[in-house]
């Protein structure tokens, strides 16, 4: 892929990332589609470059490998490696999951902290970007395998994060199984009960809504989106990937506002049933029995199941919501999207859509939104989850949801109006980049040089 910018300063913003980090495409990819949407305003604020805040925001604050050795049930040791990108702290402390999953690298770690900067900022809350991970696969792994290796990561990880300084959460991989086995370590080490893990059990520090609250803040946003064109969800057909957190609450809030899911997927296949997802069996599968969702199609034999990912998106709708993993809806899938009739794309996962289908959607009429918007909801909520603890009390679920509601349409709001502030109507990614960016900017403006 071509990395090209007009602006002079932004185009040697890039080619020093490329050159820095080798290897790292994903990052690139992230770095690319931010500094492409500062064009409208860069020169309108010569202080960031006058203040070195691009040279500055592209390069992580702190950036920690550590291995991570556990003992799986047959006695032999095994060996991971661990990772936390601590990336910008200029608003609030480092905040970001955790992802466990044999593709996890440095280039993807980078690419989800940067982008974890301006979400977070988005969501109106205190808290700075970061990610982290492993490439230890969970699947597959007895619980006592997958508590082995939580602990041991714990027992690195400890002396970098705490409630004030970093406050890791889930991701792809990191549930509550695993949120649970880490806290329990962290305490045990610190001797410190603190909020210092979002995605916690309700009996120990959780928030109500936390584990709804990415798929259902994906829903407000997308009613955000179709109020704007005169519509909602009332009647729509709509596709899901994925068939994990993100996309099993997605469903469910897209089913109360009155939509119809037809499809969801693993890594494996995905099903389509053209009478709508029923999601008490999906949630079965997946969160009871952490089974494949082929399981699906045995107890709804009027249901499909085909093998691979990419055939949902030739699945006819009027709404997609990537839901699984960055790249997985590329420019055959958007083509495939556009011509079988959609309106409207709105990103659960970060990163799903590659910038050819980002594109291609743009010039086609789709009103599309990124993740970095549109999946805010899951940190937000985190970051409420951080206030309960602060204050020693817990809200309840229509409290959390209400909250949750609210910060999904001010995010709608600051994107949708910045777009059209700076003659980008309806573009979304503009929108929210140059709104998530320029309070981190005037943030590390007015910190000086660190
Ligand atoms: P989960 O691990 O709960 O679920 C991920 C789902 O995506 C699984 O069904 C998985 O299938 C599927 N998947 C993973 N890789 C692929 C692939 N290459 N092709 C097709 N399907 C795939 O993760 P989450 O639901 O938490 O996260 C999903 C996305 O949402 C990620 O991009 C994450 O960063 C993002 N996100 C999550 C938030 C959260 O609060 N959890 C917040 C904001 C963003 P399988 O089981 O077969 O691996």
């Amino acid at each position: 892929m071509e990395y090209t910018l007009n602006h002079p300063y932004l185009s040697s913003i890039m080619q020093s990332v490329i050159e820095k980090n080798p290897s790292q495409p994903e990052f690139y990819q992230a770095v690319h589609e931010f500094l492409s949407s500062l064009e409208p305003v860069i020169d309108k604020r010569p202080d960031i470059q006058a203040n070195h805040v691009l040279e500055r925001i592209v390069e992580p604050e702190r950036q920690i490998m550590f291995r991570v050795s556990w003992v799986d049930d047959k006695g032999q040791i095994q060996v991971n490696r661990g990772y936390r990108i601590q990336f910008n702290s200029a608003i609030g402390p480092y905040k970001g999951g955790i992802r466990l999953h044999p593709s996890v690298n440095l280039g993807i770690l980078k690419f989800l902290g940067f982008e974890q900067i301006f979400k977070n900022s988005l969501t109106g809350l205190p808290m700075g970007g970061a990610k982290g991970g492993s490439d230890f696969d969970p699947k597959g792994k007895s619980d006592n395998e997958v508590m082995s290796f939580c602990q041991s990561f714990m027992r690195e990880l400890y002396r970098h994060i705490g409630a004030d300084c970093d406050v890791p959460a889930g991701d792809i991989g990191t549930g509550a199984r695993e949120i649970g086995y880490m806290f329990g370590q962290y305490k045990k080490i610190t001797n410190e009960f603190t909020g210092v893990l979002t995605g916690k059990g309700l009996t120990w520090g959780g928030s109500l809504a936390r584990r709804e609250a990415t798929g259902y803040g994906l829903c407000y946003f997308t009613n955000c989106m179709l109020a704007k064109k005169g519509t909602s969800f009332e009647g729509k057909t709509v596709v899901v990937s994925g068939a994990g957190n993100v996309a099993i609450y997605a469903t469910e809030k897209a089913t109360q506002l009155g939509g119809k899911v037809v499809a969801l997927c693993d890594s494996t296949g995905y099903i389509y049933d053209k009478d709508g997802i029923k999601l008490d069996i999906v949630k079965d599968i997946k969160e009871v029995r952490r089974a494949r969702i082929s399981e699906y199609v045995k107890e709804v034999p009027s249901a499909e199941y085909h093998d691979g990912c990419k055939g949902i998106w030739t699945i006819p709708c009027d709404i997609a919501l990537p839901c699984a993993t960055q790249n997985e809806l590329d420019l055959e899938s958007a083509k495939a999207l556009v011509a079988n009739g959609v309106k409207f794309v709105a990103e659960g996962a970060n990163m799903p859509s590659t910038p050819e289908a980002i594109a291609y959607f743009q010039e086609n009429g789709v009103y599309f939104a990124p993740g970095k918007a549109s999946n805010a909801g899951g940190v937000a909520t985190s970051g409420l989850e951080m206030a309960q603890n602060s204050m020693r009390y817990s809200w309840t679920f229509e409290e959390v949801d209400a909250k949750l509601k609210g910060i999904m349409e001010s995010i709608f709001k600051a994107a949708d109006e910045t777009a059209t502030s700076v003659g980008h109507e309806d573009n979304l990614v503009i929108g929210a980049n140059i709104a998530g960016f320029l309070k981190v900017a005037d943030a590390m403006i007015a910190q000086g040089a660190i």
